[in-house]
């Protein structure tokens, strides 16, 4: 009996508890989890803060495996067949469904309505659908994708990686542009690595804590600055200052702070671009002072301002391939210090580590035996 982590319900511990392995459905297979993800959508789903989470829930939604049974024929897109003991990862959304208005008319797969998430969407009641398990059972039709970097290399990445992906595609970086990016978490750190990888001159970023600005610095930043040492105005100084007193080409936000969206695009220069990838959850509208003005903020700089929500396939895909690379996987190399690992029974320290900002990215090892 494989023992999973759950969230019983929004605002409770995570408690250990232990399920029936699933009978696997034709064309399906179980996962052998090593490593499972802790992100900032963790804390919001043990928060409740997510609409439409079915608790009790095991999260976990971006996993790295070996696929210890298959039942039926399980492909990767190249047509190639898995095999038993093949070191996998998957797309956490499944269910899209290719028929819809979103999916066919507007290729905006995210939108999809029937689509489900593993570890966020899918709840223990679905089965075995999130990573902070020792097993995952891939339902029909789950997307995997073939890693051939090391567990721990992808996981250096892990969700953010196609989420920062999708944001740096958005924002349509050209050759020599100046991006600042707001935010020195995950989605923040690999959107440096990969607006630079997109040919941009130089990335900006603005953060905290110390620990993570030290990550932004150690996998490219041109020069980061403390958020928590600057009111607004010093903040938007530095950016002048670092860019002919112009702003950003382009400005991706990833913060989680609402006003933040609005900084974003005063930091950003007119005519410039604007990706919004940190509100994934409901952080509340913009405060007061942050008193955004559609003239002077929006309509008279000319800004490009494009939402960012989730990520498909192909992000997945192509972060998958990078992080493979010899060559292009150096920066995810170099984070791997910032790990930190966690058994199934410290589930909960590693929640709160991510909550207070203590670690870059928290793991959960499923197989590691608990402690006694
Ligand atoms: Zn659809
Ligand atoms: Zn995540």
């Amino acid at each position: 009996m494989p023992v999973v982590a759950v969230i019983p319900e929004p605002n409770a511990e995570v408690e250990l508890r232990e399920v029936a392995s699933p009978e696997l459905e034709q064309d399906s297979a179980l996962l052998e989890v090593e490593l499972s993800e802790v992100c900032g959508t963790d804390v919001y789903l043990q928060r409740g803060l997510l609409q439409g989470v079915p608790y009790p829930l095991v999260p976990g939604h971006v996993s790295v495996g070996r696929l210890s049974k298959i039942r039926g024929g399980l492909f990767d897109v190249e047509g190639r067949p898995f095999r038993e003991g093949d070191r996998v990862t998957f797309l956490d959304v499944h269910r899209i469904c290719n028929a819809c208005w979103y999916c066919l008319v507007a290729k905006a797969t995210t939108r999809c309505p029937q689509r489900k998430v593993y570890g966020i969407t899918y709840g223990l009641d679905d089965g075995l659908c999130g990573g902070w398990a020792e097993q995952i059972y891939l339902k029909p039709g789950t997307r995997c994708i073939r890693l051939e970097a090391d567990a721990e290399t992808f996981m250096a990445g892990g969700c953010a990686l196609p989420t920062a992906l999708h944001a740096v595609e958005r924002g349509d970086i050209a050759i020599g542009d100046t991006v600042l990016v707001l935010g020195s978490g995950p989605v923040g750190i690999n959107a440096i690595i990969l607006s630079l990888m997109r040919s941009a001159l130089k990335v900006i970023c603005i953060g905290a804590p110390t620990h993570r600005l030290e990550a932004a610095s150690q996998v490219g930043a041109f020069d980061v600055l403390n958020f928590e040492d600057f009111d607004e105005r010093g903040r938007l100084d530095w950016v002048l200052e670092q860019t002919k007193g112009r702003g950003a080409d382009v400005t991706i936000e990833a913060t989680g702070a609402p006003d933040a969206v609005v900084q974003a695009m005063r930091f950003t220069r007119d005519a410039g671009r604007v990706v919004i990838v940190g509100q994934y959850t409901d952080h509340g509208p913009v405060s007061a002072e942050a008193a955004f003005n559609p003239h002077l903020d929006l309509n008279k700089k000319h800004l490009d301002v494009r939402g960012c929500w989730g990520s498909d396939f192909s992000h997945f895909y192509r972060g998958v391939q990078i992080v493979s690379d010899p060559v292009r996987s150096m920066p995810w190399l170099a984070l791997k210090s910032n790990l930190h690992r966690y058994r199934l029974s410290e589930a909960n320290e590693a929640l709160a580590d991510v909550a207070q900002g203590h670690v870059l990215k928290a793991l959960i090892e499923p197989n590691e035996k608990t402690a006694a």
